[in-house]
């Protein structure tokens, strides 16, 4: 099982890729920056495994960061991907798939009174924020260290994902005054969001919340403070915007806003609703999205938008989640091997807190449980590149940053998992 694992035309194809792209990748994480070893170059991709150039197969925690519910290509997906190319990629005209996704998703998030296509979850949280400015007439927008709404420039300050993993707290090329409105506060802090509200309320539009962070590795809200930011909004007329793009359609089928039984005014997702093709989605109140263009004055718009191939890939995914029972599969593959990397830990005398909610979970090199970005920085970074190292030796992909979560599917049954967990236990042994 830990035979070498030859990486011999990754390397190739990553010093190739470095003379064309930046560090050789289209988005950072992916150019292992904080662990150790070469990228994987990926072949493809089957059920619960990627195949990497060289012909290594691994376990694969990752999912790409979530939209893969279940598993890569599963033939459900396949199929109606298939079957929509054929009929056309793209329509610029309005197609009945949008209408039933929108059926989809409003069924479970009824929050979402109405919502617009995008391509990725970026373009959602950017657009929610104009929309929510628009509606409220103020322009300052809270939220919080750690956390991650997409790449556009009035989110870009303290956020968590890659911009953590590179140590990057605010990105250069973003003009100080884009981010002079954005305020942004620790997690789980109370007592932050009221200082903040009481003396900027009358001036905050929104605030926005990963619900369940993910961008800082998996931290849950503390018991009640959703049910907080939504009493302190609602009290200074400011908009409760919940980012959903990773926990949606994983937490809990209804996202945290169902779990947690809180409803936002406005919400993000991204990711699932794709069925692993580019997309996102922003809603939420009528009279707020009513705003938004052709009906009101907030412009927003997109070419690809609404993209039939990543409608009939989202549509096949929820369908096949509602007929099979496979999220609760991929909730019990996230739970056990939550449960299996504790128990390596444990047995390897290494402190570690492990987490799952739905079919998400995390860990992170610490003794206690940790709520804040402050909070996650105290663990050990260095163990965890070595872990990812000793776990890609034993075939099981993690995400390349201790700074991100887990993600399970349908694919990962109990056998895989029990693979994996046999990697955890040898790999702790190993640290
Ligand atoms: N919000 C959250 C909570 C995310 O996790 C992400 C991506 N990981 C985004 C927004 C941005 O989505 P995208 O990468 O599709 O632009």
């Amino acid at each position: 099982m830990t035979d070498t694992v030859s990486t011999a035309r990754s390397e190739d194809l990553f010093a190739e890729a470095q003379g064309l792209m930046p560090g050789g990748v289209s988005s950072p994480v992916r150019a292992f920056k904080s662990v150790s070893g070469v990228p994987r170059f990926i072949e493809r991709g089957e059920g619960p495994y990627l195949v990497d150039v060289d012909g290594n197969r691994y376990i694969d925690y990752v999912l790409s960061f979530g939209p893969l519910l279940l598993g890569h290509a599963p033939d459900a997906v396949t199929q109606a991907i298939t079957e929509q190319a054929a009929k056309g990629t793209s329509y610029g005209a309005p197609s009945p798939l949008e209408v039933r996704l929108a059926h989809q998703i409003q069924d479970r998030y009824p929050s979402m009174e109405r919502l617009r296509f995008v391509n990725s979850g970026t373009e959602g949280a950017m657009s929610a924020v104009r929309a929510a400015r628009a509606f409220t007439g103020r322009n300052k927008v809270v939220k919080f260290d750690g956390h991650y709404h997409g790449h556009a420039d009035l989110l870009l300050a303290k956020a968590g994902s890659g911009v953590a993993t590179l140590g990057l707290p605010d990105s250069p090329g973003v003009p100080a005054a884009v981010t002079a409105d954005t305020l942004v506060i620790p997690f789980n802090d109370e007592a932050a969001v009221r200082e903040v509200f009481e003396r900027e309320g009358s001036e905050i539009a929104a605030l926005l919340v990963e619900p369940i962070a993910g961008n800082m590795g998996l931290v849950r809200p503390r018991d009640g403070y959703l049910q907080m930011l939504r009493e302190v909004t609602e009290t200074h007329g400011a908009l409760l915007v919940f980012d959903e793009v990773m926990v949606g359609f994983r937490v809990h089928p209804g996202g945290a806003q169902a779990l947690y039984d809180v409803t936002p005014d406005l919400t993000v997702l991204g990711k699932v609703i794709g069925g692993g093709l580019p997309v996102g989605a922003y809603g939420g109140r009528a009279d707020v999205m009513k705003l938004v263009a052709p009906d009101g004055p907030v412009y927003q718009a997109g070419t690809l938008s609404g993209n039939p191939l990543a409608m009939a890939a989202g549509l096949a995914l929820l369908g096949e989640v509602d007929a099979t029972g496979a999220w609760e599969a991929a909730a019990e593959a996230a739970r056990t091997t939550a449960e299996a990397v504790q128990s390596a830990a444990d047995a390897a005398g290494v402190p570690v807190v492990t987490d799952a909610v739905g079919t998400m979970f995390g860990f992170f090199f610490n003794d206690r449980s940790l709520f804040s970005f402050e909070d996650v920085q105290t663990s050990d970074k260095a163990a965890f590149s070595r872990l990812h190292g000793l776990l890609l030796e034993r075939r099981v992909y993690l995400p390349p940053s201790p700074f991100e979560a887990c993600f399970t599917s349908s694919a990962h049954t109990p056998d895989v998992v029990e693979t994996a967990a046999e990697a955890f236990q040898s790999a702790f042994a190993a640290l």
